[in-house]
């Protein structure tokens, strides 16, 4: 599958790394909206939330929970952060493959744009 996320999974394509297990992947964003942003992604190709079923639910939570372990550990929880999944178009999902994407590190607006 030609799936870029698929990729940087392996360590096919190269990205700035933040955490990884047998389940995910955390890498930075390459174009970042906050000091920090990075996103996490499962192992397994999931295209978009849509896509996701009850047999994903243990692996959704995982990613939610290690979004708040990992902002903890950078010192972003306290003045807080953001975690959004985009899904499809008019969310302005861009990669096909499931990315929950982690922000800090400013105050950030409410609602998105
Ligand atoms: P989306 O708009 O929710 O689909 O988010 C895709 C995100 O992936 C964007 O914030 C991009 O900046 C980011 N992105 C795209 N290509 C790469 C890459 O090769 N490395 C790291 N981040 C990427």
């Amino acid at each position: 599958m030609d799936c870029l996320f698929c990729k940087i999974a392996v360590g096919e394509i190269p990205s700035n790394k933040v955490y990884e297990d047998d389940q995910v992947y955390a890498f930075h964003d390459i174009n970042p909206g906050a000091p920090t942003h990075f996103l996490i992604i499962p192992k397994q190709h999931i295209a978009t939330l849509n896509d996701a079923g009850t047999e994903h639910q243990a692996l959704l939570g995982h990613m939610q929970l290690l979004a708040s372990k990992l902002c903890k550990e950078m010192g972003l929880a306290e003045e807080g952060y953001r975690t959004v999944f985009n899904c499809n178009k008019q969310a302005g999902q861009t990669v096909f493959h499931i990315h929950l994407h982690v922000l800090g590190g400013r105050a950030l607006r409410w609602p998105p744009g």
